[in-house]
Order: C-alpha cells, then sequence, then structure tokens
C-alpha cells in the first residue's frame, strides 16, 4: 500500500457527466440546486446536528415537522419514519408483522430486494404471476385465491415494477386485502416522488418511497409511510432504552440523505403535479420508436416513464458489428447519451423522466441514425 497506490482513491470521478441520461435508476434521484448546497452545508460526519444544536434529531423542530407533518400528508400516512432506503423498509415491516416460518404474498414483478428481505427474516415467499409476454401485467384479482390458501402474514405490491413500468390496480387490490384483513404494503420505489399517490386512497397499510430512487436525495434513505393501528407493533420500544424504537436501531435518520431529501421536498411536491405531462411524454417517446421497429413491453399505453423495449433491430446489428453487443453503448455515448446497459441491444429500460422533449428527439434521431448506419 504506497501512497502512490492510494492516489487513485482520491480522484473519483463520474464517467457520464453533460450526457443525457436515460438510466431509469438515476433519473429520479437527481438533486436539485438546493440540495446541492444542503449536501455540500452538511457534508460532515453528524453535522446534521448543528442544524438545532442540542436536540437530538428527532426533536428537531425542522425534522420533526418534516416527518410528523409533511410526509404524512404527502404519502396519505398517519405516521412516518425514515429508513435507510427501500429495502431497508421492507424488511422493518416484515421483520416486526410476521415470525420466521410465515409466508408473505408479492406480485411477480417484484424487486430482487423483496425476496431477499424476506430471506433474512426467515419467510417464505409466494409469488403471484405476471401475465407473459407482452405486457406482463399483476391481475390483483389473482390475489385472491392465494391469500385463501396461503393466509400470508403480509401482501406486497410493487407499484410500478422496476422491470416493465407496470402500475397494477393497486386500490382494488386495497379492496381485496380488505376482505380477508391481511396488511398490504405498497413499493412505491418508482411512484413516490414521482407521481401522486396516496396510501389511504389504494386502502394500503404501508408506503415506502426511495429517496435516492425517486425523491431527489443522495440517499441511502427511504420513507416509510404506516397506518395507525400498526404503531405499537412497528415503532416498539426497547425495554433498556425505553424512547428508542428497536427496529429502526433508534433512528435510522441520518445525515445528508435527509438534508437533501429536506432541502428537494418543496421541487418534488412541485414536479409531482406535472405527472399527466411526464406520462403523455413517455407515451409519446414509446410511439416514436415503435416506429423505429423496437416493440414496448409492458402497460399499453403505458403509464409511467420508465419503459422497457424489445429491440430486434438493434440486436442484429450487434451481431456484426465489431463491437459486438457493445456497439449501441458507444454509438449512443458519441451522440451524447447515456443509460442504457452498456451490452445491452435485444432488449433494455429506459426512462423519459425529467428529461425534455427537445432533448428525447435528440435521442430518438441517435437511435435512427444508429439503424441506418
Ligand atoms: C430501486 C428499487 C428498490 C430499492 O430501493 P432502495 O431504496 O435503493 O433500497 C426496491 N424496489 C424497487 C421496485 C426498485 O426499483
Amino acid at each position: 500500500m504506497t501512497n502512490e497506490n492510494l492516489k487513485k482513491f482520491e480522484k473519483l470521478e463520474r464517467k457520464n457527466k453533460g450526457l443525457i441520461n436515460l438510466n431509469p435508476i438515476q433519473k429520479g434521484g437527481e438533486l436539485t440546486k438546493v440540495a446541492e448546497k444542503a449536501l455540500v452545508e452538511f457534508g460532515d460526519g453528524y453535522s446534521i446536528y448543528d442544524l438545532s444544536p442540542g436536540l437530538e434529531l428527532m426533536e428537531m423542530p425542522l425534522i420533526k415537522e418534516f416527518i410528523q407533518e409533511t410526509m404524512p400528508k404527502f404519502l396519505g400516512a398517519d405516521i412516518v419514519r425514515i429508513t435507510l432506503g427501500v429495502r431497508e423498509g421492507i424488511f422493518n415491516v416484515i421483520h416486526s408483522i410476521a415470525k420466521p416460518g410465515k409466508t408473505i404474498l408479492v406480485d411477480g414483478n417484484r424487486h430482487y430486494t423483496t425476496i431477499i428481505a424476506a430471506e433474512r427474516t426467515g419467510l417464505k415467499v409466494v409469488e403471484v404471476p405476471n401475465s407473459g409476454e407482452p405486457e406482463y401485467k399483476i391481475n390483483v384479482e389473482d390475489y385472491e385465491d392465494l391469500i385463501k390458501k396461503h393466509k400470508p402474514a403480509l401482501v406486497l405490491l410493487t407499484y410500478p415494477d422496476g422491470n416493465y413500468g407496470n402500475l397494477p390496480d393497486a386500490k382494488r387490490l386495497g379492496e381485496i386485502v380488505k376482505r380477508y384483513q391481511v396488511p398490504y404494503l405498497i413499493n412505491g420505489a418508482y411512484a413516490v416522488g414521482r407521481m401522486p399517490i396516496s396510501m389511504k386512497e389504494l386502502g394500503a397499510d404501508f408506503i415506502i418511497g426511495s429517496g435516492q430512487k425517486s425523491m431527489a436525495s443522495s440517499g441511502p434513505i427511504g420513507v416509510l409511510g404506516m397506518d395507525k393501528k400498526w404503531e405499537k407493533i412497528i415503532l416498539r420500544k426497547s425495554k433498556i432504552y425505553p424512547q428508542q424504537e428497536i427496529e429502526f436501531l433508534g433512528s435510522e435518520l441520518r445525515g445528508t440523505a435527509m438534508a437533501t431529501l429536506m432541502a428537494s421536498f418543496p421541487a418534488v411536491l412541485e414536479r409531482v403535479k406535472n405527472w399527466e405531462k411526464e406520462k403523455k411524454k413517455a407515451q409519446w417517446f414509446s410511439k416514436e420508436m415503435e416506429k423505429l421497429g423496437l416493440k414496448q413491453i409492458g402497460d399499453k399505453p403505458h403509464k409511467h416513464d420508465l419503459i422497457f423495449f424489445k429491440a430486434e433491430p438493434f440486436y442484429k446489428i450487434s451481431l456484426k458489428h465489431p463491437k459486438g453487443r457493445f456497439f449501441l453503448h458507444y454509438e449512443l455515448k458519441k451522440r451524447g447519451i447515456t443509460g442504457i446497459k452498456p451490452g445491452l441491444t435485444k432488449h433494455f429500460k429506459l426512462s423519459t423522466f425529467s428529461i425534455d422533449k427537445e432533448d428525447l428527439e435528440k435521442v430518438i434521431k441517435a437511435f435512427r441514425e444508429i439503424l441506418k448506419k
């Protein structure tokens, strides 16, 4: 370990600065200008304690208001807690309400971290299958028989899923679970902070959003909204430190993640109002891509900015191109575009979120040119 050798750690650099970015996991986490300032302001370790010197984090007026008033209203929930992310939030909920060996019922389009969270808790998972090609739809009516059969400790719906951007009928599932008195959790990683969503309106017990995925925060951070009937179970207190909540190891709230989440929130609240425009833009983009011979998979017409395409024409080119399956990545990058996973040509997902129409037209033009070449 020479000093020379360690220099590389001092020169961390992002590779895609200034390009049009189509990467779904990055679009909703881009910081606002004020959040960039907050990031630097509270970059020093534990400097968030300077927000209200002398007080514990949960007692600080700004944080208290954000967690006890602002976020519950935004999520349509009674109580909100900060988690380390969506995956941790799912873990916090199932770890609190389900004993090892029990079963949870989830949609077939669930994120892999749902399965891992269940594994960590020692739970069995049953999946409601999707409809397969081309729409991969989750029909929420299919939950009913499986609820009767497995008596799950919890029902989970990914809304939308992170692969196809499908939005199943979450409200209808709320009506179904009510009849069976099963707790219902909505994974809103790609919804909360992009589109209007209310836990209560959808009839859910829990909702989780991701700061870094959709709320313009540096993260890692999540917001967990819940119905007050779960207070005693999820917020159970330590016997030794009666103020402290066991499930959250006291509190998960920390530093830059929280500072950027709060600083971005006013802008996030505003952008959610533009959701209809975002949706229309995604639909327009999907049509334009189909004109080039690609096929959009998932809900049609599409209802979300995360879009999955089958791209046979690009796959065919990749078979002959000297750069092989990496050609698309290189060709797009030459034209100032990034965010499609390097090496993918046959199918890929992208997001149109917060990209203006002019830039999306450039993207379409780039795809067209690459096809012609
Ligand atoms: C990104 C994503 C997650 C993980 O979110 P974190 O907040 O980073 O844990 C979970 N579920 C879905 C559907 C996702 O897209």
